[in-house]
């Protein structure tokens, strides 16, 4: 005879139902890059849709570049001083905390 506990299967359901229900809130929640800044919402996709950029204080933004990583090599910047992230004028040589490398 298999064992079998039908009040068992019951109770794994409900456990494994609950912890889903609380690890998907949190997973959700937790989009920030490194420095605590939230993450903007996503690029623009193709076809439209208006992105709200974050100001320079909340990115840490700065005039100069950090290390090799500058906004001209970012993959968010927008010549020739503009960036699909950051509020106002971004100079090339600049950087901030949203850097993202071009792909290669
Ligand atoms: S480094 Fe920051 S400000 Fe410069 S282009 Fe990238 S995201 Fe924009």
């Amino acid at each position: 005879m298999p064992d079998f506990d039908p009040a068992r299967r019951t109770a794994l359901r409900k456990v494994l139902a609950a912890g889903c229900a609380l690890c998907v809130p949190v997973a959700w929640g937790t989009e920030t890059v490194p420095g605590g800044v939230p993450k903007p919402a996503a690029a623009p996709k193709a076809g439209g849709g208006k992105v709200k950029k974050v100001s320079k204080a909340q990115a840490k933004y700065q005039e100069k570049p950090k290390g090799q990583q500058q906004c001209a090599v970012c993959n968010n910047f927008v010549p020739p001083n503009s960036c699909n992230l950051v509020e106002g004028k971004i100079s090339p040589s600049g950087w901030c905390t949203l850097f993202t490398p071009k792909p290669v």
